[in-house]
């Protein structure tokens, strides 16, 4: 069985092909970093006009790098959301059309459990039950997940996610974008371990996020020092101890409360060599392990959506005649058999 995966649901196209026997055959991506820089962020109308000029070439290079013919792929995986709606309209578009010309099915994937079983792919994949910490540029949750596609939402930003609270700290420092990978090649040069920042919600019971305060407590701390490449190490340091310290606070708690002892971290953050590193201490304290994507499939990419179609393609959790093009900007993971 062969899946193509779409995926275009932000500022990356990316085009993979999963086979049931051999894995992934092909992972295409180009990424739109460079268009959106300068105006340091995603536009959202430049993002799907790049898609939409990116995504064919993409899909013959993927085939062709596979040795694949048309009529060897059995289904078409695309992300149909949560993301910016042109750029999800795109990749929903074109995985339609294909789909209806070459006379296979199209499965509409949660962008978000593309990300949450990424790991997957890998070798060392976990078994379920796990607890998943999911931390993206756009998401900050912790999810019980008890089998493919049930997913017990534990707790979740009420602010800024993660890598989005990574982004602005990094503009305040102005540094590039993405601020992720920048604030953590700064914090290698801070010889300090300052761990005066703020641990938000980690005084309250539950399992929500804040990063807004931590981001503004950050740009404080910035304005009155020097700025000078050390004094923002230190501040980049800190700020990334601040951030690893609350989500394995907030993990270990998740774990307790389900009594699960395999943890999963996936999204654009769990690339943080910092945060694996006190992922894997926290773990082996607790006698339990912890799992995560290799680096490529952290961040956005076809091979995850891919993944999570084949899983849906095999159990037939899929719509076979329907010829719409579905795309939901909003899309709960918790409530997935309501959309399609
Ligand atoms: P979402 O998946 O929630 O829709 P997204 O697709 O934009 O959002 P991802 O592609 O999963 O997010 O991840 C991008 C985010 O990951 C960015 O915020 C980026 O700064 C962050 N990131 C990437 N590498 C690192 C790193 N090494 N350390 C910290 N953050 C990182
Ligand atoms: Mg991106
Ligand atoms: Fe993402």
């Amino acid at each position: 069985m062969r899946i193509l995966g779409i995926e275009t649901s932000c500022d990356e196209t990316g085009i993979a092909i999963y086979d049931s026997d051999l894995g992934i055959l092909s992972n295409e991506l180009y990424s739109q970093i460079d268009l959106h820089s300068k105006y340091g962020g995603v536009v959202p109308e430049l993002a799907s006009r790049d898609h939409l000029s990116k995504i064919i070439p993409l899909i013959e290079d993927a085939l062709t790098k596979s040795q694949l013919k048309k009529t060897d792929i059995d289904a078409i995986a695309y992300t149909a959301g949560p993301g910016l709606v042109g750029a999800l309209m795109v990749g929903a578009t074109v995985a339609s059309g294909l789909a209806f010309s070459w006379g296979i099915p199209a499965i509409p994937i949660h962008h978000m459990e593309g990300h949450l079983l990424a790991p997957m792919l890998e070798d060392n994949k976990p078994s379920y039950p796990f607890v998943c910490l999911l931390v993206s540029g756009g998401h900050t949750m912790l999810v019980e997940v008890l089998d493919f596609g049930t997913y017990n939402i534990l707790g979740e930003s009420v602010d800024d996610a993660a890598g989005e609270a990574f982004d602005k700290t990094a503009k305040i420092m102005g540094l590039g974008y993405p601020g992720g990978p920048q604030i953590s090649k700064l914090a290698e040069l801070s010889l300090i371990e300052d761990d005066s920042y703020p641990r938000p919600m980690t005084n309250k019971s539950g399992l929500d996020f804040s990063f807004s305060g931590l981001k503004t407590h950050t740009a404080n701390i910035v304005n009155k020092s020097s700025k000078d490449q050390l004094a923002l190490a230190n501040i980049a340091n800190a700020f990334q101890r601040a951030v690893v310290d609350t989500l394995m606070i907030k993990s270990k708690r998740a774990l307790k409360l389900t009594g699960h002892s395999r943890l999963v971290i996936a999204g654009g953050v769990s690339a943080n060599k910092y945060l694996r590193t006190a992922a894997q201490k926290m773990m082996s304290e607790i006698n339990g392990e912890v799992f995560y994507p290799r680096h490529e499939y952290c961040t956005d990419n076809g091979a995850m959506i891919a993944y999570v179609g084949f899983e849906r393609f095999k159990r037939k959790i899929y719509n076979e005649n329907d010829l719409s093009v579905r795309v939901y900007p909003r899309y709960p993971l918790d409530k997935l058999s309501q959309f399609s």
